[in-house]
């Protein structure tokens, strides 16, 4: 069945992309309903785990219906046989967590859930989703505290519900494991139970088939604390929504933890039932904001040394100026670029990045204004905005300014007059001056030229 797997994803993904990233992953052997694969690094198993997993679980589910899980790990690598066939033997894959997943590093995941007789209530968490590995900044500060202060003391009044809120990719899966994973790795062996709506939704639906209901709702209300991620799935699901009503009250009603994800605060889920919204908006209610370029630059700096690769000051800032959107495609493109180093053994640079990324940083292009690179050859230059069209000559505000015009020459098609004009109403002689001056400099001082490039890069539509 392995190899038949591995064909199917070979076919599908193409030549390249399979040696690239699947051709030294392993089957260690399948532990219950687990099949456990391997591969040697953990730079590789994070990279398989999200973008290739949930291929590999449906591909597994074809084939063996008694597999619903896919372990992706770090482990010792068997050579790589053709015809390797599905009698691989469970043996023990002693699969060494990577050194993010502390506090829990010491227990393999597997282990964790097959000593918990309810455990599979919870859907398996991430290893990489924990506080460690959570960057804290301006935006998200509050959600964060909020979850500490639950994961240290569960069910404290006051923060019970705790309601988390915001955009995609923006870390609220990220911060839920990491409560689940410290409640767990907690004194007192506290039952954690963590799934995202939809499953919960699949769970009742399945009970109810089964006339399971009781069971249902009585192993649910044995759990310490109940984590119920991306809620908004409810909207329109009255009945699911009723029963999570109902679990929601006994579990408060009986002191226990409630935590809730959402793309939107409580009052804004319109389509929730208003007693469970109301309800939801009782305990503790935090929202993540979107991100800031200071969020976004510790992010990356935090990433790129997790990873172990020198990543250049001029690359992270370039990409936390470019890829605003989230930070899943923030560290989906970090991790291109890490890869594409480590494959090729080259090291991380502006031009590669951009050649790289070109499709990513597309998405994110828009046209770039006369305003939009005074603003930032300004800021970048620590000068004023005003001084970019005042009449001032010092060096200090001339050579921005000249920047500036060589930079709306570049990537605008204005003219010159009107670049001029722009200016504070400059003669099109001057901004030809600038054009060929920047040039100049450009030629004689690299770093100069890189400083001007880095500032091209990050306006350039
Ligand atoms: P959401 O559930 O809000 O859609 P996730 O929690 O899945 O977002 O986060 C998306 C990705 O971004 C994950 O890989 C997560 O680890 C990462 N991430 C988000 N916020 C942070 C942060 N503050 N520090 C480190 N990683 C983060
Ligand atoms: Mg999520």
């Amino acid at each position: 069945a392995w190899a038949r797997i591995r064909g199917r994803l070979r076919e599908e993904v193409g030549e390249v992309e399979y040696r690239t990233w699947l051709r030294q992953m392993t089957l260690a052997g399948i532990e219950g309903d687990e099949a456990v694969v391997v591969l040697p690094t953990r730079f590789l198993c994070d990279w398989v785990r999200s973008h290739y997993g949930d291929r590999l679980r449906a591909l597994w589910q074809q084939e063996n219906s008694g597999v619903r899980r896919v372990d992706v790990r770090v482990g010792p690598q068997r050579p790589a046989e053709e015809g390797e066939d599905d009698a691989a033997p469970a043996r023990e894959a002693a699969p060494r967590r990577n050194g993010l997943a502390e506090p829990l590093a010491g227990r393999n995941g597997a282990a964790v859930r097959a000593a918990d007789p309810r455990g599979d209530w919870s859907a398996p968490l991430d290893p990489r989703f924990t506080f460690d590995t959570f960057v804290v900044g301006k935006p998200n500060e509050f959600a964060h505290a909020c979850a500490r202060r639950v994961a240290e003391k569960p069910a404290m009044p006051g923060f019970n519900p705790l309601f988390l809120y915001g955009g995609v990719g923006l870390g609220k899966t990220h911060l839920m494991h990491a409560v689940a994973w410290a409640i767990r790795g907690g004194e007192g062996g506290r039952n954690v139970a963590y799934m995202s709506a939809e499953k919960f939704m699949y769970r009742f639906i399945a009970a109810l088939r089964s006339q399971s209901t009781m069971e249902f709702k009585e192993s649910l209300r044995s759990v310490d604390v109940l984590m119920v991620d991306d809620l908004q799935f409810l909207i329109g699901k009255d009945n699911t929504q009723e029963e999570f009503f109902h679990t929601f009250n006994a579990l408060v009603d009986a002191g226990k933890q409630i935590v809730v994800s959402a793309d939107k605060s409580p009052s804004d889920l319109n389509g929730l039932e208003d007693r469970l919204r109301t309800r939801l908006g009782c305990g503790m209610v935090a929202d993540i904001h979107a991100t800031t370029y200071e969020l976004r630059l510790s992010i990356l700096v935090a990433k790129a040394a997790a990873a172990g690769v020198e990543v250049p000051k001029s690359v992270i800032e370039f990409l936390a100026h470019k890829i605003t959107s989230n930070v899943r495609e923030l560290e989906g493109a970090l991790n291109r670029l890490i890869a594409h180093a480590n494959l090729f053994g080259r090291a991380v640079t502006l031009d590669g990045a951009q050649e790289v990324l070109h499709d990513i940083l597309r998405a994110h292009d828009r046209r770039v204004t006369i305003e939009e690179i005074q603003r930032k050859v300004a800021e970048h230059y620590n000068i004023r905005l005003t001084d970019m069209s005042s009449a001032r000559r010092a060096r200090a505000v001339a050579r921005p300014r000249q920047v500036a015009m060589y930079l709306a020459k570049q990537l605008t098609s204005r003219s010159l007059p009107e670049i001029g004009r722009r200016f504070g109403n400059r003669d099109h002689t001057t901004v030809m001056h600038a054009v060929s001056r920047i040039a100049e400099l450009m030629q004689a001082d690299a770093a100069f030229a890189e400083d001007v490039e880095l500032l091209r890069r990050m306006l350039e539509t």
